[in-house]
């Protein structure tokens, strides 16, 4: 079994890596995988700690600042620094770097949700320890990030000193070189607050612009100390133990934050509330909680691999990375990176509809719901948007965002991706027909699907019969400002005729007024979807047989992705975007995107012709892309390419594929390998009609199992090399179709059918 990842020696080319890899969270409270201790300074490091959604603003400065081009972004902010913990044995500080490290083990436990470094250490004089450093950011209470130390002297030892830290004055990353990393406004908080309140250490925060406030109250346990003393600086609080005599040493520290998107105005009172809860806690009681919690989680959302280890590992760490970084409070959601690193600035992309809703959708339909009312709690500032955008009517989703604001500089690859939409509407109806949550479609999901209709009725036109759509940027972000992009159009199509049947639904059951007069909606406007949606324009090559992506892509020269030299990749980072846009050359999929999202669209060697087409230009320069394509190829039979697309999602963060995983996980990619696998592998697909299977095991693998929840029941797939066993562990009879087949499960009885058509 694996349920950890282990690092067995200490790596000094890899410290940025493991400080994503190794990092903590539970959607609210991320921390990054840093030593309590440091790095001596040759040694870069990304000191992080973030709230999900705990901003500041800062302004865009453009060379030419147009019409409706954001002003401010948002930035995720860096916040205090409550890891800094310096030990000194008999006056020598500990370093992993200085002495001699005799044995080093450094751990994440997926199943306990902890990390722990073990460390035997001999130091420049020669004096003996072994130190085991463990670190929970805990599920139970979310605002906990809590560090245990155990010292055991191996070697006589006089004295022991542990300096405990919490600084206030933290700055965010900075990678000028690379734009997918911020590139200045490094400084984002402010100290306000700093004192000692009985046992507990305090410091409070606050953003330069958005005026939230952060506050840090920490305590701490020791096992035996002969002195104390606590220095209070401008900005942070210092905590000196000294143990004296020869003797084993145990030191815990609990940090609590909150902030003011959460605990409103008296954030430092309701830490400290928050602490005197946990009171009565120690790290082990902790440590319980977090399998209590992860042993519930697993049941469900595991994904056992039968004959291969490194994948089982990689599938694991994905989903339990995907657990920490997803916001399931509705304040917040999931960023690009998580809360592992700061790349992308902690933005939401279409990243979570598309890539990650869904695991949650199928596996934790909780957490989804509470994702989509994050997306709902943003529909103003979207109306908004659309209406700066020039739009008389709708809600335009910003591109990337975290509280509704368009934090997109860039727009040719940002705000023109309009598809965001459409994905926010795609993932409102795979909720609908996974938990067929009737008080949600009124309440929500009818609201979002007519903002979002309205917008494609605003943004198309009628030609010829047609609706199209102009000039708006697909997934690929190699191709932009385009004419009906094949996936935007086929997401509007589907947005805009089931706005137009949840129109009809809630007037059937008289549940449509109340929402109506709030938007002022007409009978007019639903016919207007349903005729949009009924003509919308795909574009199709009568030559090739394929969806062309956009209405000019297939008559641009074809990029040599051959012949250009590995270096240049990812092609981004060395070739200027119009060089890039009047070239036949894909960054991640698009159309064949479009054809797994909205299989029925077209007929399979449509679909095939253009896997096969598309294939061949896409460069991968999107870590958004590899499973899109395993899942494709499962589809389409090309079992081997499946293969092959899939491990290079499993792995892609354990074994830094993309070469920026310092900056943070590959989130998306992460949901991803779930994806390729259940929708891949197995080949599900929600519609209307029920759930379809497809299942195909991959050739090296002895069996493949996973849990599926739908409306109410819980289902367990097994798939061996000759057998995939369907039984419903919870909830009533269903009928699903295997293989084009329909067959009934009745709850509890195992249904063994042939793996094969
Ligand atoms: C991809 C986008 C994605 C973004 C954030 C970009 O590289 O092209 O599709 O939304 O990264 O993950």
């Amino acid at each position: 079994m694996t349920w950890k990842l282990t690092k067995s020696e200490l790596d000094n080319q890899n410290l940025l890596v493991n400080e994503s890899l190794l990092s903590l969270g539970n959607g609210y409270l991320g921390v990054r995988g840093n030593f309590e201790e440091g790095y001596p300074k040759e040694f870069k490091s990304i000191r992080g700690t973030y709230i999900n959604a705990f901003h500041d603003e800062t302004e865009i400065t453009y060379g030419e600042k147009l019409y409706a081009f954001p002003e401010k972004q948002q930035k995720l902010v860096n916040i205090m620094d409550a890891q800094g913990i310096t030990i000194y044995i008999d006056d020598e500080i500990f370093s992993l770097f200085d002495g001699e490290v005799i044995d080093f083990e450094r751990n994440l436990h997926v199943d306990h949700g902890f990390a722990e470094r073990m460390i035997h250490w001999r130091s420049p004089n020669g004096k003996e320890v072994k130190l085991h450093f463990r670190r929970v950011v805990s599920f139970h209470t979310k605002e906990l990030f809590a560090v245990d130390i155990k010292i055991e002297p191996i070697q006589h030892i006089n004295q022991v000193k542990i300096v405990s830290t919490v600084e206030g004055d933290v700055t965010n990353f900075v990678d000028k070189s690379d734009p997918r990393v911020a590139s200045g406004h490094a400084k984002r908080l402010q100290v306000s607050d700093v004192r000692k309140q009985d046992a507990y250490s305090i410091v409070k925060d606050t953003t330069y612009v958005t005026n939230l406030e952060v506050a840090c109250v920490t305590s701490t346990i020791i096992t035996s100390k002969t002195s104390y003393e606590s220095n209070i600086t401008d900005t942070g609080v210092k905590e000196v133990y000294v143990c004296e005599g020869n003797m084993p040493i145990h030191f815990t520290k609990f940090n609590v934050y909150t902030d003011t998107l959460r605990h409103g105005n008296e954030v430092v009172e309701k830490a400290l509330a928050i602490q005197r809860d946990l009171a009565d806690k120690t790290f082990e009681d902790l440590i319980l909680l977090q399998k209590e919690y992860l042993d519930n989680f697993w049941s469900i959302s595991d994904i056992e691999i039968d004959g291969d280890d490194e994948l089982q590992e990689g599938i694991r760490f994905n989903l339990y990375h995907l657990l920490q970084s997803a916001g399931k409070d509705s304040v917040s959601n999931i960023a690009a990176k998580g809360l592992s690193g700061e790349g992308y600035e902690g933005h939401y992309f279409w990243d979570t509809e598309i890539y990650m809703f869904p695991v949650f959708l199928m596996t934790n339909p909780g957490i989804a719901k509470k994702l989509l009312l994050h997306r709902y709690s943003v529909l103003d500032s979207a109306r908004e948007r659309a209406k700066e955008m020039g739009h008389k009517q709708g809600a335009l989703f910003p591109w990337r965002t975290i509280t509704g604001g368009e934090s997109s500089a860039f727009f040719p690859a940002g705000t023109a991706q309009y598809h965001i939409s459409a994905d926010i509407a795609y993932s409102y109806i795979q909720y609908y027909l996974v938990t067929k949550d009737e008080v949600f479609l009124e309440e929500y999901m009818a609201e979002v699907l007519f903002e979002t209709a309205r917008l494609w009725i605003d943004t198309g036109h009628m030609l010829d019969g047609k609706f199209r759509i102009d000039d708006v940027t697909g997934p690929d972000e190699y191709t932009c400002i385009v004419n009906n992009n094949y996936y935007t159009n086929a997401m509007a199509k589907h947005n805009l005729l089931w706005a137009a049947k949840v129109y009809h639904q809630l007037e059937k059951s008289n549940s449509l007024s109340e929402l109506a007069n709030k938007l002022q909606l007409t009978e007019q406007e639903a016919k207007e979807w349903q005729v949009a949606g009924e003509n919308m324009y795909l574009p199709y090559d009568e030559t090739l047989k394929i969806n062309a992506q956009d209405d000019s892509f297939l008559r641009k020269g074809r990029w040599d992705i051959e012949n250009t030299p590995k270096e240049k990749f990812p092609l981004l980072l060395n070739y200027h975007p119009l060089t890039l846009y009047r070239y036949q050359v894909c960054k991640q999929a698009d159309t064949v995107l479009a054809h797994f999202l909205l299989e029925d669209e077209q007929d399979e060697e449509t679909i095939r012709n253009s896997y096969n087409y598309y294939e061949k230009i896409t460069t991968h320069d999107s870590s958004l892309s590899y499973c899109v394509f395993s899942i494709m190829a499962s589809k389409l039979g090309y079992d081997e390419k499946a293969y092959e697309y899939f491990n290079e999602t499993a792995r892609l963060d354990l074994d830094n594929t993309h070469g920026n995983t310092k900056d943070g996980l590959h989130m998306a990619n992460m949901g991803g390998t779930w994806l390729a696998i259940v929708f891949g592998f197995a080949g599900l697909r929600i519609k209307e009609s029920g759930i379809s299977l497809q299942p195909t095991l991959p050739k090296k693998w002895k069996s493949l199992q996973f849990h599926l929840q739908y409306q109410g029941r819980l289902i367990q797939v097994r798939m061996e090399t000759e057998t995939i066993t369907y039984t419903i562990t919870e909830g009533e009879d269903l009928s699903i179709t295997h293989h084009g087949k329909s067959v009934t499960l009745e709850q509890g009885k195992a249904v063994e059918l042939p793996i094969q058509a």
